[in-house]
């Protein structure tokens, strides 16, 4: 290695590795067996709330330090975790960081954009824009900070490049130390990356990704990250995309979904937010009931974190605050 090879590193953020738990009577509620059903908790990442962009910032924001960034610019809707995420590693790594979202001033403060403010992140609100359009607005904004000085280091949408995507493929390494003999790891796909890097670790057949809705190409977008990060071709019918639990869209509440938030709370006291690990777990639930995932086979759902976002949507809340019993105690509870 000579003192010009600029070899990526990443930025450390998190805790490392993250546990592997047993959900062994929400396996049962399913007809698997106690010991089938497994959960990654890449919810407890720890850094500003926790959640799977962690392990992308980490090489992300590790490159960008090495190309002496002053800034972190990137995008995402109004409860993006990534944006908030973003807000939280820059504060700790002392960048400045500018958040150019989706929507108008003063649709919502809750959720991630309270955390957002915390943090101490700018928002440029960039109107009714999707896709390249949002980041045509980042641009923008990356080129202003640079006239007035400033070194901003543009980060990937959800931040799904080839260089964030290896933080997964390391969480797929960890998967085979904590579990020996796993069949399928089920993990909600977004922007893609998180698919992408287990995939390269994991091969095609073990990963089961539930689309959400956020790119129109999920299989095109994830192929591409997953090709990027080997020597050999990943073709997008190699992929295990399920597509049936976008619903009416992104951000749209749906049934599946509430039941598995409430079923997962229930059985094991774990929660899940309503866009992402929300849908992966509707997908899951759907995924036992069609033969996809088998007893006597170990499973493990990805947490990949969210819990802001739960209070940043008005129809879960209204939906969970629904599902509360006020009287006297139900003789039930325990079965
Ligand atoms: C971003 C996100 C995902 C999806 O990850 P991608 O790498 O964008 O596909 C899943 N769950 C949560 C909570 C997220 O914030």
């Amino acid at each position: 290695m000579t003192s010009h090879s600029r070899t990526p590193q990443p930025a450390p953020l998190g805790n490392w590795p993250t546990p592997l738990e047993a959900m062994p009577r929400l396996a049962r509620s399913l007809g698997l067996g106690a010991d089938d059903l497994w959960i990654k908790r890449d919810d407890l990442t720890g850094l500003g709330g926790g959640g799977n962009k962690i392990r992308k910032l980490e090489w992300i924001c590790g490159t960008a330090l090495a190309d002496g960034a002053t800034h972190l610019v990137t995008t995402g809707a109004a409860q993006s975790n990534h944006a908030r995420l973003t807000a939280a590693a820059g504060a700790r790594l002392g960048l400045g960081v500018v958040l150019v979202l989706a929507g108008t001033p003063g649709s919502s403060a809750a959720g991630n954009l309270a955390l957002d403010g915390l943090f101490g992140a700018t928002v440029v609100w960039a109107g009714d824009v999707r896709g390249a359009a949002l980041g045509a607005v980042a641009e923008q904004v990356a080129g202003r900070l640079r006239d007035r000085g400033a070194v901003p280091a543009l980060v990937p949408f959800g931040g799904s490049s080839v260089l964030g995507a290896r933080g997964y493929a390391q969480c797929g390494r960890e998967l085979l130390a904590q579990a020996p003999g796993l069949a399928t790891v089920v993990v909600a796909a977004g922007s893609g990356g998180t698919m992408a890097g287990l995939v390269d670790t994991l091969g095609p057949a073990r990963v089961l990704g539930v689309h959400c809705g956020a790119v129109a190409d999920p299989a095109g977008t994830v192929s591409a990250l997953a090709s990027g990060l080997s020597d050999t071709t990943v073709e997008p019918g190699s992929l295990r995309l399920r597509l049936d639990q976008v619903g009416e869209g992104y951000g749209a509440l749906t049934e599946p979904v509430m039941a598995a938030l409430t079923r997962t709370a229930r059985t094991e006291g774990i929660v899940l937010d309503p866009v992402y690990t929300g849908r992966a777990m509707a997908g899951l639930i759907a995924a036992v009931e069609d033969g996809d995932i088998v007893p006597g086979q170990r499973t493990v759902f990805l947490h990949t974190g969210g819990l802001p976002g739960l209070f940043g949507h008005p129809a879960a809340l209204a939906a969970a605050e629904a599902e509360l019993t006020v009287g006297e105690a139900d003789l039930t509870v325990g079965e």
